[in-house]
């Protein structure tokens, strides 16, 4: 035997109201607690859309977990993406340090250092949302998030290059300290 609908009350009505457009109708729907069917009927009825426009790119990053809007075929966002590779770099040069003959490893480690001041671009600042509806608020508020995820991005691909070229350096150094370095 079906269930019969929980009553909506004026508060449900009001937050369906507040959610419509501004995220998926699922998650609208889990929101509320409800079944999306009874959600959607709901919505028409009250006419409201659920239509909820998606940023190109957007979707919730496997790594982070966050709503990003970089997401490539792996599921990850680019700041992921980057900070894997910056890690893995890093591990590297950490072994190439110590493979570094004694004299040459003083001079790598002060550079290590000087890197790790490289410029940062600020955050973008916040948009103001106010006079805004809930659903052109969500959106300003999510092109907002992509921008701040691309100053993000590019902040750590520029450590990312920084470090690659530290490697190299190193490597090219610990390559020149195996084959002697006198000639
Ligand atoms: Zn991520």
């Amino acid at each position: 035997m079906k269930r019969p609908q929980r009553k909506w009350s004026s508060g449900e009505l009001r937050r369906l109201a507040s959610m419509a457009g501004t995220m998926p109708a699922a998650q609208v729907a889990a929101r509320l607690g409800r079944p999306p069917a009874s959600v959607e009927h709901m919505a028409r009825r009250q006419g409201l859309s659920l239509a909820y426009d998606k940023l190109p790119g957007e979707g919730r990053c496997s790594e982070c977990g966050l709503v990003r809007f970089t997401l490539d075929r792996s599921g990850r966002c680019a700041p992921c993406r980057h900070s894997a590779r910056l890690d893995a770099i890093r591990a590297r040069m950490a072994e190439v340090h110590r493979e570094l003959p004694p004299e040459r490893r003083g001079v790598y480690a002060a550079t290590e250092a000087a890197c790790g001041r490289s410029r940062m671009d600020p955050a973008p600042a916040r948009p103001d949302t106010s006079g805004m509806g809930p659903r052109a608020a969500a959106r300003a508020e999510r092109e907002w998030l992509r921008e701040c995820e691309l100053v993000e991005a590019s902040n750590i691909r520029r450590r990312m290059r920084a470090a690659e070229r530290r490697l190299e350096r190193m490597e090219k150094s610990c390559m020149e300290g195996k084959t002697g370095g006198n000639a």
